[in-house]
Formats: C-alpha cells, sequence, structure tokens
C-alpha cells in the first residue's frame, strides 16, 4: 500500500463564483450533467473517509478538499467530516487541506479551520485590478475585496494559509507587482502559480480537454510557453535576492529539490503521474483533476474497495503515459526536472512519436535562470549551511565593496 492523494470535491463543480477561466463550471454541460443532487451525501462521506484511511499504511494521512467551491457544502459537512476522520483515524494523524476562492469564509469558517489545524489555499490573482479581471460573480463584479476581507480573517485566527495565483494574458505584465502584493501587503509565505493554459472549440464553446483537436484554439486568457518563462523568471528574480527561506513558491521549491538530486512532490516535475485522484460528490473516482472525463473514471468508492480502485491497470497506464518522451524532450538538458511537464500541456504536434508541451519554451527559460542560483544553493546546503546564504553571495558580486 502506498501513499495517495485523493481530492474530494463534495460540491463536484457547483461554485459561487463564475470566473472567466474556470475549467471547471463547464462539466455542468459536457462532462457530469447527470449530477442534479450537488452535495456529497453522508454515506459517501463516510466511505470516503473511513477507506481512505485505512487504504494509506503511513502515519500522517492528507485529506483535500476543492471544488467547485467547498464551502458551498456548508460548515456541518466539514465538522461531520472532522468527526468521521476523529472516528476511524486508528491512531493516524490526519491533516485537512481546504481551496477556496474565500467568498464565503466567515469568523465561524475561520474559527473552525483554526481549530482542526487546517492548511487553507485562497485563490488571488494579485491586487485588484488584476484579480477583478477574470475572478467575478456571476453579475461580472470584482471579487477581490471580499477574498482580502476572508484573508485577513484567516489572518486573525492564525490559520496557516497559502496563496495559488493563476498566470493569464491579463496578469504578465504585472509580475512584480503580484508578488510583492503576495508577499508583503498579503503577508503570505506560500505561493503556487499556475499558468493557464486552455483550448476552445471553433465550432462551439466547449473547453477542449485533455487533447485539443487542430480546429481548436487557444483561449484569450491563455499564456504563450515563454510568457510563461519571462513572468516566473521576473518572479525568481526577486525570490532569489530577497526572500529565500521567507518565502516558498512552489515552482522554486521543486526544482531545488530536483537539483538536488531527489523526486519532486510537485506531480508535474515527476516522471510519471497517477497519485494525484479525484473523488466527485458521488463517489466517481477520477484519473486526475485535469482528466475529469467519462474515459478516465476509475471507479466509484460505493462499488469498489479504494486500493483495488487505485491500483488497477487503468490507473497505472495514466501514470506511465507521462514517462512517454519525445525525442525532444530526452534529449533536453532539464528532462531530470520537468520529465515532460503535465500531459495536459502537451499540445503541439510537431510531427514527432508525441506532442510537446505548450509550455516548453519557458520551461527551459525559467530553468536556465535558475541552473547556477540552485547548484550554489545544493553546494550550500550540502556544507551544512542554509540555502538562503544564496543572498549573501548576490549581494556581494553585486556590491564587492561592501564585502568582507
Ligand atoms: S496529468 Fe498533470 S496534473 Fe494530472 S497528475 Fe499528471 S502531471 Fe499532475
Ligand atoms: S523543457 Fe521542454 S524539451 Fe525539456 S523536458 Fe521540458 S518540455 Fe521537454
Amino acid at each position: 500500500m502506498k501513499a495517495f492523494h485523493l481530492m474530494c470535491k463534495p460540491v463536484s463543480y457547483s461554485c459561487n463564483l463564475d470566473c472567466t477561466y474556470c475549467f471547471y463550471l463547464d462539466k455542468e454541460q459536457h462532462v457530469l450533467p447527470e449530477k442534479k443532487q450537488m452535495k456529497m451525501d453522508d454515506q459517501t462521506l463516510e466511505l470516503y473517509i473511513q477507506n481512505f484511511i485505512s487504504a494509506q499504511e503511513q502515519d500522517e494521512i492528507l485529506f483535500a478538499w476543492q471544488g467547485g467551491e467547498p464551502t458551498l457544502a456548508g460548515l456541518d459537512f466539514y465538522k461531520k467530516a472532522v468527526e468521521l476522520q476523529s472516528k476511524y483515524a486508528n491512531g493516524k494523524k490526519i491533516k485537512n487541506t481546504f481551496q477556496t476562492n474565500a467568498i464565503l469564509i466567515d469568523s465561524n469558517w475561520a474559527e473552525f479551520f483554526k481549530l482542526h489545524n487546517f492548511l487553507v489555499g485562497v485563490s488571488i490573482d494579485g491586487p485588484d485590478f488584476v484579480h477583478d479581471h477574470y475572478r467575478v460573480t456571476r453579475s461580472n463584479k470584482g471579487t477581490h475585496n471580499k477574498v482580502l476581507q476572508a484573508i485577513n480573517l484567516l489572518k486573525d485566527q492564525k490559520v496557516e494559509f497559502n496563496i495559488i495565483t493563476v498566470i493569464t494574458k491579463h496578469s504578465l505584465k504585472y509580475a512584480q507587482e503580484i508578488y510583492h502584493y503576495i508577499t508583503k501587503n498579503i503577508g503570505a509565505q506560500h505561493i503556487q502559480f499556475i499558468p493557464i493554459v486552455e483550448h476552445r472549440s471553433t465550432l462551439n464553446e466547449q473547453l477542449i480537454y485533455p487533447s485539443p483537436d487542430s480546429d481548436s484554439l487557444l483561449t484569450d486568457w491563455s499564456i504563450s510557453g515563454e510568457q510563461y518563462g519571462l513572468f516566473m523568471q521576473d518572479i525568481f528574480r526577486l525570490w532569489v535576492t530577497k526572500d529565500v527561506g521567507r518565502v516558498f513558491v512552489q515552482l522554486f521549491e521543486n526544482a531545488l529539490t530536483a537539483w538536488y538530486g531527489y523526486t519532486p512532490s510537485l506531480c508535474t516535475m515527476r516522471p510519471t503521474c497517477g497519485d494525484a485522484l479525484v473523488l466527485e460528490q458521488n463517489g466517481d473516482i477520477y484519473s486526475c483533476d485535469h482528466y475529469v472525463y467519462p474515459e478516465y473514471k476509475i471507479g466509484n468508492i460505493k462499488q469498489q474497495n479504494l486500493n483495488k480502485i487505485i491500483n488497477q491497470k487503468k490507473q497505472k497506464q495514466f501514470s506511465s503515459d507521462k514517462s512517454k518522451l519525445n525525442r525532444l524532450c530526452h534529449e533536453c538538458e532539464f528532462k531530470f526536472t520537468c520529465h515532460g511537464g503535465c500531459p495536459k500541456h502537451r499540445t503541439l504536434d510537431i510531427g514527432l512519436t508525441h506532442k510537446h508541451n505548450h509550455l516548453c519554451d519557458g520551461y527551459k527559460i525559467i530553468f536556465a535562470e535558475m541552473d547556477p542560483y540552485l547548484k550554489c544553493m545544493v553546494k550550500l546546503i550540502q556544507s551544512g549551511k542554509p540555502a538562503s546564504q544564496i543572498m549573501n553571495h548576490i549581494y556581494q558580486v553585486s556590491f564587492p565593496e561592501n564585502s568582507i
């Protein structure tokens, strides 16, 4: 039995916002139209909690709640969930993560998160002029102020939180403002940047996943590989000169792990997929959050044992498919850290055995930028020093007259 992630979506795609770039909202029309009862029922919740704990051997079990918008299940749903976790814990330590747009977070939610030690991921794309461009209500109103209020409540209660920021066409020229806003104004220490890459059919309004056909076009808000690379290069330059050891940017932390010679935890940077499954509100299990499509459904916890579901051939195949790389990736100096990137971004048909990653140009820019710094950090760590000492080296190179 090995550890695996099973992200739970208690209300499926239901959401109280209408973010332009959301890839899950259109599930209602195209993938999960039959799911009219939108909240996970008590029986499914209990089965999930019992089976997820017993299916893993390790001492700490990590529950992940997501959506859609998971707060729509209501606070009582999660009170019940933590009760059930205690009931079935069997001596194991339970941790919960909760990914939210934060609109419904009030002091009751914040107190609950603190009481039960939840790690809360809040989606905010930067200051209001960036965030409100795409993260809007159904009446097209910006949501930034609401999110900021919620973050302040979480801070008041000392709830552990991190920030998830989507990089869109609109945010490209604001990398520095976004980074300063998140790390200084909000004071967040953990940030994930997510590049948006989506294709839409030219024949209808449907978003196309996972493999766009030749007629589909990139959505207006999607970014190119090069744009992604330049954005993250700006962020890296700010981070490496001022914030190493104080701010944790998911991509940089995982890259350092790879440069050190270990396998990163971030699935896109691992050689294979397959350990990040999704549990839908009706008990259906899918191979990955980005592959919630009928052909990637691998079972239902009300009908089969969870271990059997995740260990079946179909899921193993999904996992190993990530390692099918084309010649360019096999020959690439950054293969050790990139592994061809996420399969959902492998959309470029350039006449090779396998499609190429849309973000490749960006990966090369950012990995090349990071390379000398990460090598230096690895040396520091190997000699028993903190990686943050890199900032002293940079300072001494920039201002040699101040060196001791
Ligand atoms: S398909 Fe992409 S997001 Fe899903 S597990 Fe694989 S690398 Fe991760
Ligand atoms: S950087 Fe590009 S060529 Fe290199 S492994 Fe990643 S996707 Fe492949």
